[in-house]
């Protein structure tokens, strides 16, 4: 077997075990949830949330972080466009456009928006903790 067969199968593997995404198959995923609408958006944002509870219960002692990302472009709505690329302790809710509470995605019934959960080990992570002012 050729060292690169070995590699993707290894990648493969290791998808399957830890749900390692690349950054390829990431960009993949955002472009056929633009298409899907807002179950799939709701879906893969429950995923994504139950994942980083799921860290949160494993490594309790470590904070866990949920980050909101949207599409960036002009049809992002009022909600989401300040969440994009904002973080907030995994179990605390996001503060959207219109100053209410979001747990993840979807925020808006054409929300194309999801959320990733990693660990802080260092705790620096900037996190919103105030609402966003008009
Ligand atoms: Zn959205």
């Amino acid at each position: 077997m050729a060292k690169k067969d070995i590699k993707e199968k290894l990648k493969g593997i290791i998808t399957l075990a830890f749900g390692v995404e690349t950054e390829k198959e990431n960009q993949e995923g955002k472009a056929n949830l633009a298409g899907i609408g807002p179950e799939a958006t709701d879906a893969y944002a429950k995923a994504a949330l139950d994942e980083g509870l799921e860290l949160k219960k494993e490594f309790s002692d470590v904070r866990v972080i949920k980050t909101w990302f949207t599409n960036n472009d002009h049809f992002v709505c009022d909600i989401c466009r300040p969440l994009n690329g904002v973080n907030v302790e995994v179990e605390k809710p996001f503060i959207g456009g219109d100053g209410k509470e979001y747990d993840r995605p979807s925020a808006c019934p054409d929300c194309r928006c999801w959320i990733k959960s990693s660990t802080d080990i260092l705790g620096e992570t900037e996190l919103q903790n105030v609402p966003i002012s008009q």
